[in-house]
């Protein structure tokens, strides 16, 4: 048969439960809709959308409320509570999780004086939460402000059909093989430009700083860049769009996942691709194997950006080779687990078990950009923290292994 390898068990689960009707908000009448949201609102009423990350430290969650002011400031938003035993945060029998309000964006989809706002989470004793990384990212930050620690991240996704297909792939076979999709034009060649185009537009007005978009290697993959930012800023940012992201694929009936390896590609192993024929399969690939999602996050300090910064480069390169091991552990939620899957050395990564760095070369672990290379100073890319990576957690290791030394 041509059934897709799905990448764990989770997906068999969800598939079968999206079969039963996961696409329900999307086909409301968006006309209703239209009708009641031009409603005026009142002048002394602001509507603001808390967003925070949840117990898995890779999904978001929101929840509304109304202030009679327009908040300038975070520090100006009421910290609140929700319940954390409904988002892996916390005991039913203790469940009361802060909300403490960081940074605000303009609402892209109520417009006017509406806000979202992004928080992080803390326990009923005043400590971080378990997935708030944010924290000690800022402490970390704090420390080494006088080296104005730039970041840019790229973020790879995938778009998911309701059942959990990649979006745009016949239903019952493959797509042509990688090829003419990267960077690709025309309806063969890219699938869900306007979920990109929206998001982009979406970004912008937040304030955001998305700084550009291209279609992936696989058909349905995506990227955006956010940066580059100061301090935390870019890692902000990068939540931000990513709850953004999901809005809009939302508003589109649209799946979006940043699961690093979405489509294993060892589905035709062991010669089973001899059996397809284009018979059964409709389309028939040269080769079962695609490429993976990352969230390649380019670092720099004021050092390395000033003439003959590639010293600084190499000597933060030269730091990273003796922390591999580290470096791996907060590339992913799962502690190297999911990175495990994407970082195989073949399809533009390098293996999880080997520290490498190259001019222009994107099977190493690090990247020195070619540009960079010929004006001997700016940033480096480090290719290995996956797509469903906590920004926070990248970020702060990079700067303790280069500024640091812990
Ligand atoms: P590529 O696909 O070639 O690896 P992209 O254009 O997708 O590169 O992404 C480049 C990223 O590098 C962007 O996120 C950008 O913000 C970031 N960037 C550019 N200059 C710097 C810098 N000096 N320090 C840190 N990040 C930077
Ligand atoms: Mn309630
Ligand atoms: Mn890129
Ligand atoms: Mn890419
Ligand atoms: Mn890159």
């Amino acid at each position: 048969s041509c059934l897709l390898k799905p990448a764990n068990k989770s997906v068999i689960i969800q598939f079968k439960m999206m079969s039963l009707g996961g696409s329900a908000s999307t086909s409301l009448n968006k006309t209703v809709t239209a009708k009641y949201m031009s409603i005026p609102q009142p002048k002394d009423k602001v509507r603001v959308l808390y967003v925070w990350i949840d117990g898995t430290g890779e999904n978001v969650r929101c929840k509304n409320r109304t202030v009679d002011f327009i908040p300038k400031d975070p520090s100006q938003l009421p910290t609140w509570n929700y319940d954390g035993s409904s988002t892996y945060q916390a005991e039913g029998s203790n469940s009361d999780v802060y909300l403490h309000p960081v940074r605000i964006y303009k609402d892209p989809f109520l417009l006017g004086d509406n806000k979202i706002v992004l928080c992080d989470t803390y326990k009923y004793n005043k400590k971080p939460t378990e997935s708030n990384n944010r924290a000690a990212c800022l402490e970390t930050m704090n420390k080494v402000k006088q080296l104005e620690p730039w970041f840019g991240i790229e973020q790879e996704y995938t778009l998911l059909d309701i059942d959990r297909h990649p979006f745009g792939w016949p239903k019952n076979g493959f797509p042509g093989p990688q090829g003419p999709y990267y960077c690709g034009v025309g309806v063969d060649k890219v699938y869900g430009r306007d979920i990109v185009e929206s998001h982009y537009t979406a970004c912008l007005y937040a304030g955001v700083q998305i700084c550009g978009t291209n279609a992936e290697v696989m058909p349905a993959q995506w990227e955006f860049q956010v940066g580059p930012g100061a301090g935390i800023k870019a890692a902000d940012d990068l939540w931000m769009a990513r709850y953004l992201l999901h809005r809009v694929a939302e508003d589109y009936g649209v799946i979006v996942t940043f699961d690093p390896k979405p489509m294993e590609g060892d589905w035709n192993g062991a010669g089973a691709h001899t059996n397809f024929s284009t018979k059964t399969c409709g389309w028939l690939p040269m080769e079962g194997d695609w490429n993976g999602a990352g969230a390649h996050t380019n670092f720099s300090t004021k050092a390395m950006r000033e003439d003959g910064g590639i010293t600084e480069i190499e000597k933060a390169i030269d730091k990273l080779s003796r922390h591999h091991v580290r470096h791996i552990k907060a590339y992913d939620p799962k502690q190297g687990k999911d990175n495990e899957r994407r970082l195989t050395g073949r399809h533009e990564t390098s293996s999880i078990h080997d520290f490498s760095a190259g001019v222009a070369n994107r099977g190493t672990s690090i990247r020195i950009p070619r540009g960079v290379a010929e004006e001997k100073k700016g940033y480096l890319e480090d290719r290995r923290p996956s797509s469903n990576c906590d920004p926070y957690s990248v970020c702060e290791v990079l700067v303790r292994t280069c500024c640091l030394e812990n």
